[in-house]
């Protein structure tokens, strides 16, 4: 049976890396709902330009046309895939179910204050927009940029206040959305605490062990 994955975990938890590496180890094809928008706008496809106008407007794209694009994406797939970055909440999973038969949800669970801890400690430069850590990335020389010599700071969406909102936004969402695939028997819930190859190695044994 295909792994029909979604990934589930809040900013700032390093899902997109942990997304990243179980598709190479296990051979599926990542679908990104960032990626897909991007490529979706750059491409001018008809959903792309519906898109972009959305977009331009600061507003959000809405679902409809979000799970038109991982439609597209399916219909010419082969073998397993992962979903990141979709669904966000209860009534994007049940759109999900419309066009997809998910087999395997992986919440990676991270404390919050270790993700406030990892993103309040970002910098990015001014100019070209590297992004640094206090600790995890420090630059050579404090805040200036090691590729261009540029200033750093602290972007708004990284600051403290904005990253606990977002937290608890998250979690509001979520939480009906673990329950969904809990009741389903497709949950598994991994420890996302500590070394990315640590978690990467949690989460492979998770899914080896996972019984359909
Ligand atoms: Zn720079």
């Amino acid at each position: 049976m295909d792994a029909k994955i979604v990934l589930l975990g809040a900013p700032g938890s390093g899902k997109g890396t942990q997304a990243k590496r179980l598709c190479q180890e296990l051979g599926l094809t990542l679908i990104s709902t960032g990626d897909l928008l991007r490529e979706a706008v750059r491409n001018n496809t008809p959903l792309g330009v519906k898109a972009k106008g959305y977009m331009d407007a600061g507003k959000l794209v809405p679902d409809e046309l979000v799970i038109g694009l991982i439609k597209e994406k399916l219909s010419g797939l082969k073998g397993g895939f992962l979903l990141d970055g979709f669904p966000r909440n209860l009534e994007q999973a049940k759109m999900l179910d419309t066009i997809a038969n998910i087999n395997m949800a992986i919440n990676l669970d991270v404390d919050e204050q270790i993700i406030v801890d990892r993103i309040v400690k970002r910098r990015s430069c001014k100019q070209c927009n590297e992004v640094y850590h206090l600790e995890a990335k420090p630059t050579k020389v404090a805040d200036v940029c090691d590729k261009c010599g540029g200033e750093l700071y602290q972007r708004t969406d990284d600051s403290e206040p904005v990253v606990r909102e977002r937290l608890r936004v998250y979690k509001e969402r979520t939480l009906p959305l673990t329950k969904f695939y809990q009741d389903r028997g497709i949950l598994i819930n991994v420890d996302g605490q500590g070394e990315i190859d640590e978690v990467f190695e949690r989460i492979l044994k998770a899914v080896k062990e996972f019984k359909h």
